[in-house]
């Protein structure tokens, strides 16, 4: 059967109006969204398990142990925004500094960023960010978006509540969550998404009894190091200074959920 185009546009656009959009709770931005969640969540735990398979897990105790510690209070943090998740927190041994949070709950940690961090407050900052990325669906949006570009929206929804996720797409979803070393590209995410983990993160550092003014300290501290390869979350960001003054400007609204939560864990 010939399809004409704006019969097939017609059919992208319907799709995207009834079955394709949803929107971020913590902002109220509507995302384009082709992906179902379990689809994302089944791409993130095989991708999990195969980055344990081909990475270094790290044996260091005290590394391993601040992990865990400041990892099961952000899941408490995050809560309900993902029931039912099982999740995992892994060291990887690694000079890169970095970290990257998957869908399904799966968190790695790089030695390498454990190094530059000097308390619990930052590293929850950065866990925070990343784990925003996933609840905020990001790389799901970043996937439909490209999917979209390519027109084959309607197929893809049609069937996006297949059990099994077809390589490529997975592929897709890893590349979209900013895991560009298995895969070999990186892409970036955009400002707005960027900001938008910005936030949320810091409403689950906040939550989970973590000081929100660790943020800025730690970008300030990200920012003079520099470096030739930008991690994840370092990657898209329009100027240090402005995400910094960003984060400044936002610490106030959270000092207090800060302090009660953090009453909490004492
Ligand atoms: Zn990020």
């Amino acid at each position: 059967m010939k399809i004409r185009p704006s019969l097939l546009l017609g059919l992208v656009l319907a799709t995207f109006t009834f079955t394709g959009c949803q929107v971020v709770p913590e902002t109220g931005r509507k995302q384009l969204m082709l992906i179902s969640p379990a689809e994302e969540a089944r791409s993130g735990l095989a991708a999990f398990s195969d980055i344990k398979k081909s990475e270094k897990i790290s044996t260091d105790a005290a590394a391993n142990a601040q992990v865990q510690r400041v990892g099961k209070r952000i899941a408490e943090s995050v809560g309900s925004r993902m029931a039912n998740t099982q999740w995992e927190f892994v060291v990887f041994d690694s000079a890169q500094v970095n970290a990257f949070a998957l869908p399904g709950g799966k968190v790695g940690v790089y030695t390498g960023l454990l190094k530059l961090v000097s308390s619990d407050d930052e590293l929850a900052i950065v866990m925070g960010h990343e784990i925003a990325h996933v609840t905020s669906h990001h790389g799901g949006e970043r996937t439909s978006q490209n999917l979209a570009v390519a027109g084959i929206g309607v197929l893809l929804a049609v069937g996006m509540n297949q059990q099994e996720v077809s390589p490529a797409k997975r592929n897709q979803i890893l590349v979209a969550y900013g895991l560009g070393t298995t895969v070999g590209v990186l892409l970036p995410f955009s400002r707005t998404h960027e900001s938008e983990a910005d936030r949320i993160g810091l409403e689950f550092a906040a939550g989970a009894g973590y000081d929100p003014r660790a943020a800025a300290t730690f970008w300030r501290k990200m920012s003079a190091k520099g470096g030739t390869k930008p991690p994840e979350f370092l990657s898209t960001h329009p100027s240090d200074e402005t995400r910094i003054a960003a984060l400044e400007a936002l610490a106030p609204q959270y000092m207090g959920l800060y302090q009660t939560r953090k009453a909490r864990y004492e």
